[in-house]
């Protein structure tokens, strides 16, 4: 993932003729803590070790921001690419943030809500000199949620000695969370899927959707695309999914995920795996689970018109240029799923303001910046005859660059 980030980078500096002196110093970031801790198991008598990192990519448009994932493939790679992706997701939303992005390489499936507790605790312990409200904000990510970000809090909070909310977004609302966070990367998703369907001749309440991935971004961009009128035709989670061509009824869908754990054997549908789901033929294609997942081995067989990406870095260079060559528009993850960082904004400015907002506010404040950063992605792509991550690129990298330009350099 990080050679994908650094690829793509270097394919943007080259057509954008950025200066060598910031391409090379936005290559590598600026920071990069990695820890091991030892973590008891319930039995007691089991401590594991276990290996935890915090990257921070750019330091230069205030504190960083990005997501905390639990996965058993996390490693400083994949987290630096993340951090990277930060970066330019920022600058195209215009947030005062550069990217950061951290991880423990676990298997949250696997452990009991105990021990994911005390993971967190020790984990945040680890990289507290790091992190902090003007300093580093962590928010959710893959396989962590609202309480993970408590758990984060409270433990940030009992070194300092005062209540901190500030040093992480994506809290509960009792803790000062906004309305409409845990929506946001899906209403994003959702909101670019729209803007895209309008400039590439779809009509979006018409169309057939796919969705790989049932968490946080999957199920709230199936249900806002379902209560926009389109039909959800298939979607699915880790071990497989289920797929209607007719539409699938997401409120019973939603009931038996939650009942079973799963979506496997949810009637009126059929089975499909994670492989299948993605060749299924719809207009629009939304992966929302994992990396790496449209590659050279299967861009060619994909039967969809749009693909909008809910996950981090689900297309890898191959299979973008076959896309491309195939007429296939790809909305890029630094784009598409950038609601979710904007929601955090919003959260950190709340706190800071201690002034909350109504959902409908961060709602309406959300579609006002995803279409405003959609419509200047477009402009430019269609300006300079490059694709919607090229733009997307060039929009962030030359943000960076500016403010980068202005700092100078110390000393
Ligand atoms: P999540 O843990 O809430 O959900 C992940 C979903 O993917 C689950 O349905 C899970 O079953 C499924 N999944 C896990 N491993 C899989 C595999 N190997 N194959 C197929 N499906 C698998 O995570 P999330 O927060 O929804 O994040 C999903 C993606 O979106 C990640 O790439 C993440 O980096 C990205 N993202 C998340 C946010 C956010 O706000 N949560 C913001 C921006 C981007």
């Amino acid at each position: 993932m990080y050679r994908l980030a650094v690829a793509q980078l270097d394919s943007c500096a080259e057509q954008m003729g950025l200066d060598s002196n910031v391409w090379e110093r936005l290559r590598t970031p600026q920071r990069a803590h990695v820890v091991s801790f030892p973590f008891r198991r319930d039995d007691y008598d089991t401590v594991e070790t276990v290996f935890g990192y915090r990257v921070q990519h750019l330091l230069t448009m205030g504190p960083t921001k990005g997501g905390i994932r639990y996965d058993v493939d996390v490693d400083l790679g994949e987290v630096t690419a993340l951090a990277i992706w930060m970066t330019w997701k920022c600058a195209i939303m215009e947030l005062p943030f550069g990217g950061a992005k951290g991880g423990v390489r676990i298997d949250p499936r696997a452990l009991s809500r105990s021990e994911v507790q005390r993971i967190t605790r020790r984990f945040t312990s680890e990289i507290i000199p790091v992190i902090g409200p003007d300093r580093d904000i962590p928010a959710p990510d893959l396989g962590t949620d609202q309480q993970v970000m408590a758990w984060i809090m409270d433990t940030y909070s009992q070194q300092k000695g005062y209540a901190v909310p500030g040093v992480v977004t994506g809290k509960p609302i009792q803790l000062g969370g906004s309305e409409g966070r845990s929506e946001a990367t899906g209403r994003g998703v959702i909101i670019c899927a729209s803007e895209a369907c309008r400039e590439y001749g779809l009509h979006f309440p018409e169309s057939r959707v796919v969705v790989q991935g049932f968490g946080n971004v999957g199920r709230a961009a199936a249900e806002l695309a379902d209560e926009r009128g389109a039909r959800v035709v298939a979607i699915s989670d880790v071990g497989g999914g289920v797929y209607n061509a007719n539409g699938l009824d997401l409120e019973a869908l939603a009931s038996w995920s939650d009942e079973h754990g799963e979506l496997q054997g949810f009637p009126g549908a059929d089975g499909v795996t994670n492989h299948e789901i993605l060749e299924l033929p719809c207009d629009i294609l939304i992966p929302a689970a994992i990396q790496n997942q449209i590659t050279e081995l299967n861009a060619h067989e994909l039967d969809c018109k749009l693909v909008v990406e809910g996950a981090n870095g689900p297309t890898t260079l191959e299979a973008d240029a076959i896309l491309a060559d195939r007429g296939i528009i790809v909305v890029p993850d630094i784009l598409a799923n950038a609601g979710g960082v904007t929601v955090s904004y919003f959260e950190w400015v709340q706190g800071l303001a201690q002034f909350f907002w109504s959902e409908q506010e961060v709602n309406e404040k959300l579609e006002r910046l995803m279409v405003k950063a959609f419509q200047a992605v477009h402009y430019m792509a269609k300006e300079r005859g490059v694709s919607l991550r090229s733009a997307a690129m060039m929009l962030g990298v030359e943000r960076v660059k500016e403010a980068k330009r202005t700092r100078g350099v110390f000393p």
